[in-house]
């Protein structure tokens, strides 16, 4: 894939860049090696100002960056906006966090003193998608770094704009040079790089497909990983489900971003009782989303962010009917230049059908009628995928019941499924391993070393 920007609201190629030599990619992974030996030796004190100084720079430059996504992957300004603050706040976060998240543990073992500690190992390559070209890498940013590593950022050819903004940001921050880089690369050199003594992991937020990929080629070269796939969430709606707040919700998670999110809530399992009144709440909740102009202030769902991923999810669609689906909303290509779908609902597709399997990447919410709860939860668990999901009650006590036999990293109770920077954010079956923010990321890429006074 070329690295270069398309505008999706108009399908023009707007900048090609270069893809960078393996010499040049070498070489800044050199100079990026060399700035560990210092950082990992900084006080959190430092590195939190560090943090913080980001944060402001990202907090400063918001409009420049919400353009920049609007530009590059058709984002609503608005959204974007939304993105690079909350991509401030995990910066924050980690300044205020991140120290007590690493300190040194004493514990007396067999009569001997121990102590657990947190060590730096290195520079960790961090291979990111387009769909929050900046939350996605702030947030395994703010804490690696926090830890004392370096990071080089092989972002998605499609928003090199936002990968060098995001570089910019860094250079102009209180960070010293070469502790964070963008190196412009395609998929192709990634192997290449974890070869790279001084690269000690990989994390990668992307589809199943690129994370097999790469989760084998840190495997041959004994590097760690760190995956982040792709979701199917099940929403389930329970008999005595708040059926208007669970509509409101289920519409945003589905639309938002035009469906291109990996915790976007994607399978509908809604209980017979509902079902009929709970569709007629989503499809009004879900006409009213207005496809616009990213760069309108007002805009809440723009274009996807190419016309391939429209094709995509349109062939889904097509298929959905061939497998019994019913269109309900929407389903049809509008006549305009950019690549804008519209909210789409099917329904009463057979649960059994391949395609109904398959991570729906669009505004297209699928939803299937449960006979009772047991199945609902058959049903949610019945996925190759396991990131996040929704129980809707009013019963808060079964509720939870039922939201701890979902299988995935991440269930809200009546609520949307979103990342949150102090609560462990992951997968488990394709849908991943190992876990960002919270604890539990920071300690992802660190060196866990005891040492025993004997
Ligand atoms: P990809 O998974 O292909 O891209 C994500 C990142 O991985 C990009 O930086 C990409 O680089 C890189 N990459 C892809 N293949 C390889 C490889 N073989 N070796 C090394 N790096 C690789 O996402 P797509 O853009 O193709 O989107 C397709 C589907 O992926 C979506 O429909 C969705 O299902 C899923 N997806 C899930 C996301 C999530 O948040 N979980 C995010 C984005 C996509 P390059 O751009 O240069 O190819």
């Amino acid at each position: 894939m070329a690295i270069q920007s398309t505008n999706p609201s108009t399908g023009k190629v707007v900048k090609i860049f270069e893809e960078w030599s393996s010499a040049q990619t070498s070489a800044a992974l050199s100079s990026v090696a060399v700035s560990f030996n210092d950082w990992r030796n900084s006080s959190f004190l430092r590195r939190a100002e560090c943090l913080r100084s980001l944060a402001g720079l990202l907090r400063d430059r918001v409009d420049k960056f919400a353009h920049l996504m609007a530009l590059e992957m058709g984002k609503p300004v608005k959204s974007g906006r939304a993105e690079v603050l909350k991509a401030a706040t995990v910066c924050d976060f980690y300044a205020e966090n991140g120290q007590d998240m690493l300190l040194s543990e004493s514990l007396t073992v067999d009569g001997m003193q121990a102590y657990v500690e947190y060590s730096p190992l290195g520079t960790v390559l961090a291979v990111m998608p387009w769909n929050y070209p900046v939350w996605q890498v702030i947030r395994i940013a703010a804490p690696t770094l926090m830890a004392g590593n370096t990071m080089v950022l092989k972002h998605a050819s499609n928003v090199p704009q936002c990968a060098l903004a995001i570089e910019e940001a860094f250079t102009d921050s209180l960070f010293p040079d070469d502790v964070f880089r963008t190196l412009l690369i395609g998929a192709g050199q990634v192997e290449d790089v974890l070869k790279h003594d001084s690269v000690i992991g990989v994390c990668l937020t992307g589809s199943e497909a690129a994370g097999r990929c790469v989760a084998k080629a840190a495997g041959v070269n004994l590097k760690k990983s760190v995956m982040e796939l792709g979701g199917s969430d099940a929403f389930i709606v329970l008999a005595d489900a708040d059926l208007s707040k669970a509509a409101e919700t289920g519409a945003q998670s589905r639309c938002s971003n035009a469906g291109q999110a990996c915790i976007a809530a994607k399978r509908f399992i809604v209980h017979k009782d509902v079902y009929e009144p709970f569709i007629i709440k989503l499809k009004a909740e879900m006409e009213s989303i207005k496809m616009g102009d990213p760069f309108d202030s007002e805009t809440v769902m723009g274009p996807m962010a190419s016309f391939q991923f429209r094709e995509d999810i349109h062939d889904q669609v097509q298929r959905s009917i061939s497998a019994g689906g019913k269109i309900r909303l929407g389903g049809l290509i509008p006549e305009s230049d950019g690549a804008y779908y519209p909210p789409t609902i099917i329904q009463d597709m057979s649960f059994d059908a391949d395609v109904s399997r398959e991570e729906f990447f669009g505004p297209v919410a699928l939803v299937f009628r449960a006979e009772d709860d047991d199945q609902a939860m058959e049903m949610a668990n019945d996925s190759c995928f396991g990131l996040g999901g929704s129980v809707w009650t009013q019963d808060e006590e079964k509720g939870l019941k039922l939201a701890r036999r979902i299988e995935a990293g991440l269930v809200y109770l009546n609520g949307r499924v979103s990342s949150r920077p102090p609560l462990p954010f992951g997968g488990i079956k394709n849908s991943g391993y190992g876990r960002e923010l919270s604890t539990y990321g920071i300690r992802e890429f660190v060196n866990v070393k005891s040492i025993c006074i004997g």
